[in-house]
């Protein structure tokens, strides 16, 4: 399969290509056409047209009602096709690449859902005057996203702009083009007014530098990680272009000493082996209570060595990272954990066979100090540390410069509660790790990120409120 273009309701494939690479082989299954100024600038000129021309935002606000509903039909209809696609080109197991589908039709429904209810208000100004407001789109917004979940964030970003009437250029990531082609493929398939959605691919550098500088674009959405989120900022500071930043993690749960082992153990597996790691709101440090923790390290230990690894397609327990590199990295940082002193309870190291495995990596005798309790990993390894106190546990919980996530597990509900009011995070979960879905907000406080995906805040983010001010003649 080849990532071309979708520039104008028209496929392309003009451009340099680039092999796109199986990370459970390491062998090539596909191709990616690289975008460049030339063909960037096309693509918002595509979508300013659009926008210009009023095809979403002219009609009554049930049309895009309905053309979102038909979109969430022609992702499922391309659910298994893109799934085996998505699994291939990411590594992850097929159920999960599945389940991505899934969840961007879902984002398209809920969204959808609202478009016909995005209001503006009447503001009293006594009997001279009569004021309201008007929930307008931002008109071209460029949307970044990254390749762990390359086709439920594309979808959550371009479910609630286009819900907001805003045309769109997106722009692949580089290592996992193909799934999001195929999701595009099926919205250009539902009666897409041309240039509503387009579709570029290519490197950071290169084609997502030139959108996002494009003087046409008005709102920008990135998600990835923090180095590339600043550097986005600060070109967005050039022409002060609103942006919402969802970008890394480095999240806690709380384990008190009334928690259920096996609720917390089920929470470790979704937390931190999902998707091999890969998670920006994984589960990165487990804070347990003393008397627990040599219990919980041994049944978190158990469940770990018993994960089944494997290829995606034959859907395992745990996956391959998405590249070489990112193999590299993950393995460098646990390695400098053993460096500082912490022991590796299980894993540790890469798997030796094809494709970029690494081991599923469980740490003790971590200290708060250490690169592997503060970084970002990236990868299928948890580090375990002990507290004494919850207001420790808090005070080690928010020791971070991040703040996606965080968890408490525990039966008694007042101190559960209480410790979760006390994190500092976006998102909080108790008793289950990633509880939520598309209509929990979702996004960061510090290093993070700011604004919100999912849930009916994310709207406000693309929308602009006009205010009309009027002075009656009386
Ligand atoms: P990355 O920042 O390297 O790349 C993300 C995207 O940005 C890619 O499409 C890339 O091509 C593009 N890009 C890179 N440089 C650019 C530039 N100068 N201008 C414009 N675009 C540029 O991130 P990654 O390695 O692909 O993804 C992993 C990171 O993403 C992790 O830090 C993870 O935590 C974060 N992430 C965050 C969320 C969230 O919702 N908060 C979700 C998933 C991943």
């Amino acid at each position: 399969m080849i990532a071309r273009h979708f520039i104008g309701g028209r496929w392309s494939d003009a451009g340099a290509r680039i092999e796109v690479e199986d990370p459970g082989t390491g062998e090539a299954i596909g191709e990616v056409v690289l975008a460049d100024g030339e063909t960037v600038d096309e693509a918002v000129m595509a979508a300013d047209a659009c926008h210009r021309s009023g095809a979403l935002t002219g009609p009554r606000p049930a049309y895009r009602l309905s053309l979102m509903l038909r979109m969430a039909g022609a992702i499922r209809e391309v659910t298994e096709q893109g799934a085996e696609i998505l699994c291939r080109e990411s590594g992850k197991p097929l159920s999960d690449a599945r389940g991505e589908f899934e969840e961007a039709a879902r984002y398209f429904e809920y969204y959808g859902g609202m478009a016909d209810k995005l209001e503006g208000r009447s503001i009293p100004l006594g009997e001279n005057y009569f004021d309201w407001t008007v929930r307008e789109p931002h008109g071209v917004s460029a949307h970044v996203v990254p390749w762990n979940f390359p086709v439920g964030l594309a979808a959550r970003s371009l479910a609630a702009g286009l819900a907001a009437g805003n045309c769109i250029v997106i722009k692949s990531p580089e290592l996992a083009p193909l799934g999001l082609t195929v999701l595009v493929e099926a919205l250009a398939n539902a009666d897409l007014p041309a240039g509503a959605i387009n579709l570029v691919s290519g490197y950071g550098r290169e084609t997502g530098e030139a959108l996002i500088r494009h003087p046409m674009v008005r709102h920008i959405v990135f998600t990835g990680s923090v180095p590339t989120g600043r550097a986005i900022l600060h070109a967005a500071a050039e022409r002060i272009v609103p942006s919402v930043m969802e970008l890394g993690g480095k999240s806690a749960g709380i384990v008190h000493a009334d928690a259920d082992i096996d609720t917390v153990v089920a929470s470790v597996e979704s937390g931190v082996f999902f998707n091999a790691g890969q998670v920006c709101s994984a589960m990165s440090r487990l804070l347990v209570h003393d008397s627990l923790h040599d219990e919980l390290a041994h049944a978190i230990r158990q469940r770990a060595e018993a994960l089944r690894i494997g290829h995606g397609l034959e859907d395992p327990d745990l996956t391959p990272l998405i590249s070489a590199d990112q193999l590299d990295r993950v393995e460098q940082l646990c390695s400098s954990g053993l460096r500082d002193g912490a022991t590796a309870i299980t894993g540790g190291q890469r798997i030796d066979r094809a494709g970029h495995f690494m081991q599923p990596t469980v740490f003790t005798d971590v200290r708060a100090s250490m690169a592997i309790a503060k970084e970002e990993i990236f990868g299928p390894a948890l580090s375990l540390l002990r507290f004494r106190t919850t207001d420790e546990a808090v005070a080690m919980a928010n020791d971070t410069d991040y703040g996606l996530v965080a968890g408490v597990f525990g039966r008694d509900l007042d101190r559960t509660l209480d410790t979760a009011r006390q994190l500092d995070a976006g998102q909080v979960f108790v008793n289950e790790w990633f509880a939520g879905g598309v209509e929990t907000p979702f996004g960061g406080t510090g290093l993070s990120g700011y604004g919100r995906e999912k849930g009916l805040e994310a709207l406000d983010n693309h929308l602009r409120t006009r205010n009309i001010a009027v002075r009656l003649n009386r």
